[in-house]
């Protein structure tokens, strides 16, 4: 947890990082982060507008020009994820930073109750478009000197719970591939791969999840930020293969 770093200002300048699920939530305040700290972003996500709102904010705090690549995983097929590969090839021929960060929660329900088509969805837009993507993005991340790539995970992905269902296993899927990921790519030092846990944050998910829950007891996407930047930027260069917590465990 390096929620107490404190980054360079410009600590990605030069740097082109993919964002998934840019347009709300912990995708929306890494993309202007990073952003904010000289990062080019590519904004990636299902809703355009929210995307454009983005696009429009990091104009407006003065970033270096952003792109919208809009993309739902439900749906998207590997013709898709390669036709992506090719139009960021030509337009900036190497990726230095790939934050997995889109998610769907499904439903907490008893798994007796689990409907299997939402168990799809969950699955599609948790592990596997993301596995595909990240294939289909290797070659360009494999031409950057430090590309680092982030697979956001969950507490339940390290530890299961009872009626998390899908968002569970997704989850487990995703710190079991990056496991897999990371030791092949131990032969290539220039791109690392670990699991990011963003602990309890306030945002819609949260929120669903947690009905009942006072969302100002909880740390804001932008309090994260710290662990966010220093996890996709040179400070961490090195760091590879491992489970990241973006905050201590508990509230102090
Ligand atoms: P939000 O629900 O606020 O945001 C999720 C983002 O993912 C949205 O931008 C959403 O797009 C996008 N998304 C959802 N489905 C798709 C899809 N099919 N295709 C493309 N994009 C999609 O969630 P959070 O910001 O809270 O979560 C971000 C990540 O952090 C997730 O991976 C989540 O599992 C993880 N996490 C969050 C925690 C928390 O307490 N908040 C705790 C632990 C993990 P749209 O806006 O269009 O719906």
């Amino acid at each position: 947890c390096k929620i107490d770093y404190q980054p360079a200002p410009d600590v990605l300048h030069d740097r082109v990082v993919l964002v998934t699920g840019a347009g709300d939530g912990i995708g929306r305040a890494a993309a202007l982060s990073y952003a904010r700290h000289g990062a080019t972003v590519i904004l990636l996500g299902r809703t355009i507008s929210k995307l454009e709102q983005v696009y429009d904010e990091i104009e407006a705090q003065g970033g270096p020009q952003p792109a919208i690549f809009p993309l739902n995983f439900e749906g998207a097929t590997l013709k898709d994820y390669q036709e992506m590969a090719d139009t960021l090839d030509k337009e900036f021929g190497r990726l230095d930073g790939l934050l997995h960060n889109a998610g769907l929660l499904g439903r907490i329900t008893p798994f007796e109750q689990y409907d299997p088509a939402l168990w799809e969805r969950v699955m599609q837009v948790n592990i596997n478009g993301p596995i595909w993507m990240t294939q289909a993005l290797l070659p360009l991340l494999q031409r950057a000197n430090d590309a680092s790539v982030i697979f956001t995970s969950s507490s339940v992905g390290r530890k299961g719970r009872a009626y998390w269902g899908a968002y569970a296993v997704s989850k487990f899927a995703t710190e079991g591939f990056v496991e897999v990921l990371a030791d092949e790519l131990d032969s290539q030092p220039n791109v690392r791969v670990n699991t990011l846990n963003p602990g309890a944050t306030r945002t819609q998910m949260r929120r669903t999840a947690y009905p009942g829950e006072d969302p100002a007891r909880l740390r804001t996407p932008d309090d994260i930020m710290p662990t966010y930047l220093w996890l996709m930027g040179p400070d961490s260069a090195g760091t590879h293969g491992e489970k990241i917590d973006a905050q201590p465990p508990k509230q102090p």
